[in-house]
This record gives structure tokens, sequence and C-alpha cells, in this order.
């Protein structure tokens, strides 16, 4: 039976990009050896890399003066380098979920953490309107998709500070202006590549601005020298992850991305609304396009786990919530098809013919 990725991450990638993968594992390039056994420095590699760097900056349009890093340590690392690097006295969060509150916990180890607005007790159910953010602050942070609670922030924000901003599950789902940030990150597991390696694009200039001693590998600094190579880089992931740029700029771009990211959302969303078992959990203006959180309506909660069964006994992988939310989520990333899409919405009329 053909199964549909849902998974919320990791997660879907085109199958192309895998299967260029794991020819590049066998043997790379036809060098007669597997990329997982040849030096990070060596003439054959470097340009994985180089390429890798060059079309995340034409993908997204990344002006001068930013540099693109691909690191280990994941999102969280970055929860903790970033207020290291920017934070001197003051920073500002916007709190719309678990990944934002784990951003903060970091940023207060290193000084004052102002969170200027919260949905959390409504359990992140919106994103948070009509905030302000006090103009003495090094930087503001937010997280520009929820991807446990389906709500998203899908444009870039006009601020008198500098913006960093956790993209970990919609970068390259739409056009950034990259120009508003000083940085950005994400884990490349949900949009990017395989879990791994970390996406950062960080403004050169912004660095080097806070009084304290940062350790070496903490530092953006030393690995905007070493280009990512100041020690051994997550080789494989970075593969994958320019396999997954050639592919995403083969189909038309971020561009495209955000035409079909909306075209499968609309498709999966339409269902909720018109169908009677379910309906969608955050409010209608903040729902993500990547993440889409769906629960049964209170007359039909009991039949939760039976949905759950008709889906995967239909194919449907991942569609679980996430505890903290309950119900169900569709994660449709770069990669997800219509036809998924369409064949989990036919689960869903299916299931209500039943009931
Ligand atoms: C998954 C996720 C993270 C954590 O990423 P890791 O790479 O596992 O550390 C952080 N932020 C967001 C928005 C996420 O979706």
């Amino acid at each position: 039976m053909k199964k549909y990725n849902f998974n919320a991450g990791p997660c879907i990638l085109d199958r192309s990009v895998i299967e260029k993968t794991a020819q590049a594992i066998l043997d790379f390039n036809g060098i007669g050896l597997s990329l997982a056994e040849i030096s990070h420095r060596s003439k054959d590699f470097q340009p994985v890399m180089d390429e890798a760097e060059a079309l995340v900056k034409e993908l997204l349009d990344v002006p001068e003066g930013y540099k693109v890093l691909f690191l280990g340590g994941g999102a969280s690392l970055e929860f903790c380098m970033v207020p290291y690097n920017f934070l001197n006295k003051k920073a500002a969060y916007l709190n719309t979920g678990v990944w934002a509150k784990k951003a903060m916990k970091e940023a207060k180890l290193f000084g004052e953490v102002v969170e200027v607005a919260s949905s959390a007790d409504a359990n992140y159910t919106f994103i948070p309107k009509g905030w302000t953010v006090p103009e003495d602050v090094d930087y503001f942070h937010f997280t520009s998709n929820n991807t446990i609670y389906g709500t998203e922030i899908r444009h870039d924000f006009d601020l008198k500070v500098p913006v960093v901003c956790d993209m970990s599950s919609d970068i390259f789902s739409r056009p950034v202006d990259v120009s508003k940030y000083i940085c950005i990150y994400g884990g490349a597991q949900k949009n990017l590549s395989m879990a791994g390696v970390t996406i950062i694009i960080v403004k050169e200039d912004a660095l080097g601005h806070v009084e304290r001693q940062i350790p070496t590998m903490l530092d953006y600094r030393t690995h905007v020298e070493k280009g990512s190579m100041f020690n051994t880089p997550p080789v494989v992931p970075v593969y994958t992850a320019l396999e997954n740029l050639r592919w995403m700029k083969a189909q038309g771009g971020v561009k495209e991305m955000e035409r079909r990211a909306l075209e499968r959302a609309k498709i999966v969303y339409d269902e909720i609304d018109r169908n009677k078992l379910f309906r969608g959990t955050v409010a209608e203006e903040d729902r993500s396009v990547m993440n889409l959180c769906f629960v049964m309506n209170d007359e039909y909660k009991e039949l939760e786990k039976d949905f759950l069964d008709f889906a995967t006994s239909k194919g449907m992988v991942g569609v679980k919530g996430h505890r903290s939310v309950g119900g169900f989520r569709a994660s449709c990333y770069n990669a997800q098809t219509v036809e998924g899409c369409k064949a989990l919405v036919a689960c869903m009329q299916e299931f209500e013919k039943l009931h």
C-alpha cells in the first residue's frame, strides 16, 4: 500500500533527494568511495558546501553581508548561541509555544528577557497581536511556524530593533526578506534535509558586539571565518540539503513552494471546516500551512482513536497530533503532494460516511 508521510519532523523529502543521497553514500560522484568515508576538506566535498551555500543565497535572495552556515547541534543549540552572540543586556521574545519558551529559557542565562506577548493561556491557539517591542533591546526573537500547535507568521516584521527568527519548520516555504533579520536559523529536518544539520543565516556586522567571551564552537565568527569547516561538518545531511535545494530550485524556487503550500493547505482546511466530525484547533487567520492541526468535534470525541486507526489503515503516516494538543496534525512540508492531501481528505470523507 502507498504510504503518505505526514510526519512533523524528521519529515517527508522528495524521493529523488533520498535516492541521490543513497547513491552518494554508496559511491560519491563516481570516485569509488562513499561520501561517508572521505575528508570534508577534500576537493570532492568542498564543492558540496559551496553549492549548498550558494543555493540558499539564491533561493532566499540573501543580500550581501550575510553568511550561510551549516552546523551541528540542531535548532536547540541556536536557542543558546543566539543570546551568547547577540544579547548584551536585554532581549525581547514573542512566546508562541514550546519552542519559543525553550529559546527564552536559554536567553535568560545571558540577560533580561522581555516577553512581549504570549498566547500560553489559550494553549497557543493564536498568534498574539498588538504588542510592542521595547526599543532598548539587543534583538527581538520569534518563531515563524509553531510546529506543535499549527500557527504561523507568514510575513516579516518591520521593527526598529534587530530581529532573530527560528524558521525551523517553514524556511524555504515562502520568499523571505532576509534584510529584515540579523539571524535566521532552523534545524534542517523539517524542510531542508535529514536530521543532523542546522542552517544559520547570519548578518556579519551584527557579530562581535557582546562583551562576554564566547567559547570557540559557540561563536558564530568561528564558523563564518572557516566557512562551516572549523570542525568536521555533518557531511551526509549537508549533502541531502544540497540535493533538496537543487530540487526546490528545479521546481521553481520558494515562490513555487509557497504556491504549493497554500494549495495543499486549502485542500485539507476546507475539508476540516466542511466535515461534521472535525474542527480546526487554531484561529483561522493564524493557521499554519505547514502543520495542519485538527481534532474531533466534541460530539464525536470518542472516535479519535478509531479515526487514527482508520487513517493508518489507508496509508496515512504521522497524523497523530502532538500530545500537548491531541487530535491530529497533518504536516505538509515542501515535498508533500496534493495527491497525499487528497488521500487524507478522502479518508476523512469516508470516515464521516461511516458515522
Ligand atoms: C523541531 C523544532 C525545533 C528543534 O529543533 P532541533 O533541531 O531538534 O533542535 C526548534 N524550533 C522549531 C520551530 C521546531 O519545529
